[in-house]
């Protein structure tokens, strides 16, 4: 039996925080979490009052270190799910791009490859497109929109389980989609989307309860029409993707969103490009030129549209918690259990008995020391 005893922890779990507690890991499982220092876990590895929470969910992530899924590479698999473990994520979502379909089916086959043994969990991937408005791309390749095809989801699914799929409920067979999505337990999110507060309504009522980086690239909010920014501030169980990064979305939005939803409803992604760990410079993203500057910013060369970002999910939380001022025990639900919730997986974003033991250790300033995955500490800061 594999067994790993943590004291001494700044316990933050949702609805919950501890100043020093005690996990009980047996076989990648939690089964013991108690206040102070039981007897079961004396001589366990003592953490010195750091933050202990549940391992970063992020689900909507393009690449790192310089590459990205949609290279189509096993070694950058390899490379995105080690250095993930360095911002505290456990669970990650590759994300691929509007890309012809060869070119997805080459990603989600390299994304196969990966034996999940020394990175973080990859349960299956996200599309971000290719079925999204063509008057709503951002930094996605126009050349390679089309209507959305339940046939192609399906094709891809089989190289590798797609999780959740990025589209426009306003495009031709959009609707349709909602309810062929769920009928197979893909999560439908609709962003790079024109769509009106009508047209949401209609996919809502086909079971849509989803809306990618909330506020990018889809309708805001006008007092006429509350578009799909209103749409997923007025519905209280619409769980909303968000960047924050305080460059996708300003302070006060951040502030807005949290107060008007709660933590339990929105995720912290990252949606970061392949240029997230490296220093500022040129890259690109989907084949286009992108030119990350001294504050971060990743943004198309061509037009200066934001073009992914260069966030890192350990630091999303500190700017959540800084702008918002929301409990920690608030806090971690938007940096794992909201995710997890959404996607239907019920041991993952909490410290209890029972849950898998995917746990993040954090210094005061929020870098992180330690990621455990699975039991297992797969990463350490010295
Ligand atoms: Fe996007």
């Amino acid at each position: 039996m594999k067994r790993e005893i943590l004291c001494h922890c700044h316990l933050v779990t949702p609805g919950v925080e501890i100043a020093d507690a005690a996990v009980g890991i047996e076989n990648g499982v939690i089964v013991e979490v108690e206040a102070g220092t039981p007897s079961w876990a004396l001589g366990g590895r003592d953490l010195e009052g750091r933050l202990v929470m549940p391992g970063f969910i992020d689900v909507h992530c393009h690449g790192r270190n310089n590459v990205d899924f949609s290279d189509g590479s096993a070694e950058a698999v390899r490379i995105i799910a080690e250095n993930k473990l360095a911002e505290g994520v456990t669970t990650l979502l590759p994300t691929t791009l509007t890309l012809p379909e060869a070119d997805l089916a080459a990603a989600l086959g390299a994304v196969a490859a990966y034996d999940g043994k020394t990175g973080c969990r990859i349960p299956g991937v996200h599309l971000e497109g290719p079925f999204i408005n063509p008057k709503c791309v951002g930094a996605q390749n126009p050349a390679f929109v089309r209507l959305p095809d339940i046939a192609e989801v399906d094709r891809l699914n089989k190289i590798f389980p797609v999780k959740k799929v990025t589209f426009a409920v306003e495009t031709e067979g959009g609707n349709a989609l909602v309810g062929e999505l769920l009928k197979r337990g893909i999560v439908p999110s609709c962003t790079h989307s024109a769509a009106t507060a009508a047209e949401f309504l209609t996919a809502y009522g086909r079971g849509l309860r989803n809306l990618s980086h909330f506020c990018n690239q889809m309708t805001p909010l006008h007092h006429r029409d509350i578009g799909l920014v209103g749409s997923g501030l007025l519905y209280g169980d619409v769980n909303v993707e968000f960047i924050c990064d305080k460059l996708h979305i300003s302070p006060e939005m951040i502030k807005l969103v949290f107060k008007v939803k709660g933590a339990g409803r929105v995720m912290l992604i990252t949606d970061a490009m392949r240029a997230a760990g490296m220093p500022e410079g040129e890259y690109t993203l989907g084949g286009l030129p992108v030119h990350v500057g001294a504050d971060g910013a990743a943004r198309l060369t061509s037009n200066g549209a934001l073009a992914g970002s260069t966030l890192q999910l350990n630091f999303a939380l500190k700017n959540i918690v800084e702008i918002t001022g929301l409990a920690l025990g608030e806090a971690v639900k938007s940096s794992s259990l909201t995710a997890a919730a959404s996607l239907g997986w019920t041991k993952l974003g909490r410290i209890e008995p029972g849950c898998f033991a995917d746990l993040v250790v954090l210094d005061p300033d929020y870098s992180v020391r330690m990621t455990i995955v699975d039991g297992e500490i797969r990463y350490t800061r010295g």
